[in-house]
C-alpha cells in the first residue's frame, strides 16, 4: 500500500502539496485507473524524472549545444535515442517534443505549408486535435480533409480512404486516433500515400507500447515519420517523441533547394523552431522506459493488455453493451450507448462514483452533443499495470455492468461497487505507487 514516507522532504517543507500528491495517489490505489490513455510509470522512470537534471539546460541536439557542461547530458539523449530507435527499427528518432501535441506541431513544421490539405479523422470520429480540428492550430493553418470509420460498421473503410485521397491529393495523411479499438492497416495507408504522393504520417500516442511489445502492427517501415507521446501504453514520462526517415521521398518536389533532408527538418522543427531547452530529466526517464519495453516481460504485458481487453468487451457484449466496431484488436473498449436512455456522461460519472475511472467519448455516428455523447472510452493498460489477468476482467465486467443496469438510480450499486473495488486493489502491487 502507499507509504506515506515517499517524499520525505517535501513532507517536511510543504505539507501542502505533500498532502495533495499523496490524497491523489490513495485515490489511484484504490480504483481502476480505466482511462485508455492512462497508465502507471515505475519507480525507476519517475525517479530518473524527478531527478537533479531538472537542472540543465541543453539547448541543441548532443554534440552541438548552446551550453557548455552538457557532455554528460549528450550520453542521456544518445542513449533515449538509440533505445528508441532499436524498440521501432526507425531511421533517426527526435526525442525532445515536450509531449504529443507539441510532437505534432513539429510534424507540420517539417512538412508541410499553412493552407495545404491534411487528411485526419475530425476529433467526434475518434481523432486528435492536432489532426487539422477546427479550434485547433491545425485546424486553422492547414485544411482538414476528413475521413473516419464509418458511422454503421465503427471500423476504417480503405477503400473509402483511397477515393477521398484521390480526389483531394493531400499533402500529408495522418493515420492514428484516440478512440480506434482496432487494428490499423499501415500496409493500406502506405498504398494510399505512394498513390496519391502524400506523406504518410503515423500518429502512435495511444498505441505505441502495444507496438513496442509486439501486440500491433508497427507504422515505422511505412511511415516518412510517427509521433507519438511516451506517457500511455509506454509506460514513461510525459513527453512524445518524433521517428522519421532520414531521406524525403518528396525533396524534389516539395523542397527541391532546400540542404536539409527529412530527419534534419523534423530537428529544425522541434529546436529552434518550437521549443527551446529539451527537459533532460524527462528524457532520462524516457530512455529507462524504452529500456524497460525492451524486456521480454514487457511483450507479456502488452499481449496481457489486448487479452484483457478482449476478455471484458466479450463480458460487456455478452450483457447487453455494444461495443462500437463490435469489439477490439487492442487496449480500448469504446462502449456506444446510442441504444439508451443515458448519455456516455451519464454512464462515466456514475462508473467514476463506483471506482471505475474512464472518460466519455463520441461514438463514429454520435447524435447527442459532444458536452454528453453516447460512448464511454476505456482501456486496460492501467489494470494490466497492477497485475490483472483475464479471470479478473469478469469481475471488473460486472462491476460496470451492476452500475450501468442501475442507471439513472445507481447510487446503491455505485456504493456497493466502490467498497468492493478498494477492497479488491489491495490485493494488487500497483507501479510507481506501492512497494
Ligand atoms: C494523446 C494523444 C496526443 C496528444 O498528446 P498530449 O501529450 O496530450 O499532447 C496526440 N495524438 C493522439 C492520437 C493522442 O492519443
Amino acid at each position: 500500500m502507499l507509504k506515506s514516507e515517499r517524499y520525505p522532504h517535501l513532507k517536511v517543507t510543504d505539507p501542502e502539496v505533500y498532502d495533495l500528491i499523496y490524497r491523489q495517489a490513495a485515490y489511484e490505489g484504490s480504483t481502476l485507473k480505466m482511462i485508455a490513455s492512462e497508465n502507471y510509470a515505475s519507480f525507476s522512470v519517475l525517479e530518473a524524472t524527478g531527478s537533479s537534471l531538472t537542472n540543465k539546460y541543453c539547448e541543441g541536439y548532443p554534440g552541438a549545444r548552446y551550453y557548455e557542461g552538457n557532455a554528460v547530458c549528450d550520453e542521456i539523449e544518445n542513449l533515449a535515442i538509440n533505445r528508441l530507435k532499436a524498440l521501432f527499427g526507425a531511421e533517426h528518432a527526435n526525442v525532445q517534443p515536450l509531449s504529443g501535441s507539441p510532437a505534432n506541431s513539429a510534424v507540420y513544421r517539417a512538412i508541410m505549408k499553412p493552407g495545404e490539405k491534411v487528411m485526419g479523422i475530425p476529433v467526434d470520429f475518434g481523432g486528435h486535435l492536432t489532426h487539422g480540428w477546427k479550434v485547433n492550430f491545425s485546424g486553422k493553418d492547414y485544411v482538414q480533409v476528413p475521413f473516419g470509420p464509418s458511422p454503421e460498421t465503427g471500423v476504417l473503410d480503405y477503400d473509402q480512404i483511397r477515393e477521398i485521397a484521390l480526389r483531394e491529393r493531400p499533402r500529408m495523411i495522418w493515420c492514428g486516433t484516440t478512440a480506434y479499438p482496432r487494428t490499423i492497416h499501415y500496409d493500406r495507408f502506405a498504398a494510399i500515400a505512394e498513390e496519391v504522393g502524400a506523406y504518410l504520417v503515423a500518429d502512435i500516442a495511444h498505441i505505441s507500447g502495444l507496438i513496442a511489445g509486439g501486440a500491433h502492427p508497427n507504422p515505422t517501415p511505412y511511415c516518412d515519420i510517427v509521433s507519438s507521446t511516451t506517457h500511455k501504453m509506454m509506460r514513461g514520462p510525459r513527453s512524445g517523441f518524433i521517428l522519421s526517415k532520414i531521406e524525403d521521398r518528396y525533396q524534389e518536389k516539395y523542397y527541391p533547394t532546400s540542404k536539409n533532408n527529412l530527419a534534419k527538418r523534423v530537428d529544425r522543427a522541434v529546436f529552434p523552431t518550437l521549443q527551446g531547452g529539451p527537459h533532460m530529466n524527462v528524457i532520462a526517464g524516457m530512455a529507462v522506459a524504452f529500456g524497460e519495453a525492451a524486456q521480454d516481460s514487457f511483450k507479456d504485458y502488452a499481449h496481457q493488455v489486448v487479452k484483457n481487453a478482449r476478455k471484458l468487451g466479450e463480458y460487456l457484449m455478452e450483457h447487453g453493451i455494444r461495443l462500437a466496431s463490435g469489439g477490439t484488436d487492442t487496449h480500448m473498449l469504446l462502449l456506444d450507448l446510442r441504444d439508451k436512455e443515458y448519455t456516455g456522461k451519464d454512464a462515466a460519472e456514475a462508473l467514476a462514483r463506483g471506482g471505475i475511472i474512464a472518460n466519455f467519448n463520441t461514438v463514429p455516428g454520435d447524435t447527442r452533443k459532444p458536452t454528453v455523447t453516447s460512448g464511454v472510452r476505456m482501456g486496460t493498460p492501467g489494470i494490466t499495470s497492477m497485475g490483472m489477468k483475464e479471470d479478473d476482467m469478469l469481475k471488473v465486467g460486472e462491476w460496470i455492468v451492476r452500475i450501468l443496469n442501475a442507471l439513472p438510480n445507481s447510487e446503491t450499486a455505485e456504493n456497493s461497487v466502490r467498497k468492493e473495488i478498494a477492497d479488491f486493489c489491495t490485493q494488487f502491487q500497483i507501479p510507481g505507487l506501492d512497494d
